[in-house]
């Protein structure tokens, strides 16, 4: 088994989620007490969020290139940024470490293609929503269209994540806005939705919503796995 390197931290409401899924996960197809080889460097969030929304991703490459880097030192064979978000900065960290970064995107979109859906929907942070590092990857990579909430709404969402999910707090009314928007973005022409923020699958499960959902910290976790146990 390989050892699998996660960025972590981000928020730690997810991470212990991702530290949850690869475990069952190398159960499953292991058996008995086998668990998963892992090695997790955790942030501090509250440093990371600032410089986030100063909008200084220069020295948050700096961090996130740096940890990758000690990942590697530590013995990791792969690195796992367990945060869409901060997916902005992975070509910068696959310039700089010889081991293969595992790319949330690319788990979504192969399990899109499973399902032959031709155009989803997005939900995630702004900066996820917004930009081109997500999105693009998704409809270059798998000739995927993908749609993200109107101005309003994309607040909404932004709002809750950073003030509600990254804290641990899951509201029954932020749920109901949450659907609201899917809803919407259905009418919109999406036959699935992105949970493209490791946090809205605490919120939203696929019995809120009648279309196909991708929890991005599942699949992630499964790419994880699979890469791991590969031979
Ligand atoms: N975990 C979230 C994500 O998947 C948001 C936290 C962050 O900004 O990294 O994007």
């Amino acid at each position: 088994m390989k050892t699998i390197g996660l960025i972590g931290g981000m928020s730690w409401e997810s991470s212990i989620e991702y530290y949850k899924l690869i475990n069952e996960l190398v159960k499953e197809k292991l058996g008995g007490v086998h668990s998963c080889k892992c090695i997790m460097h955790s942030v501090d969030f509250g440093e990371i969020e600032k410089l986030q929304h100063k909008g200084d991703w220069g020295k948050l490459t700096e961090i996130m290139v740096d940890i990758a880097k000690k990942l590697e030192e530590s013995g990791a064979d792969c690195i796992v940024i367990c945060t869409n978000t901060m997916h902005k900065m992975a070509e910068d960290i696959e310039k700089e470490v010889k081991i293969p970064l595992i790319h949330i995107a690319d788990s979504v979109g192969e399990n899109i293609i499973k399902l032959n859906l031709k155009k989803v929907a997005l939900l995630g942070t702004k900066f996820t929503m917004e930009q081109d590092f997500y999105k693009e990857r998704i409809r270059k990579k798998f000739g995927i269209e993908v749609i993200i909430p109107n101005e309003t709404d994309k607040n909404i969402i932004h709002k809750v994540i950073y003030e509600e999910l990254v804290k641990g707090q899951f509201k029954d009314e932020s749920r109901q806005e949450y659907i609201r928007i899917i809803n919407e973005l259905v009418k919109d022409g999406a036959a699935g939705i992105i949970l493209g923020c490791t946090e809205i699958p605490l919120l939203i499960s696929e019995n809120d919503v009648e279309i196909p959902i991708f929890d991005t910290t599942k699949l992630h976790s499964e790419s994880a796995v699979k890469y791991a146990l590969e031979k």
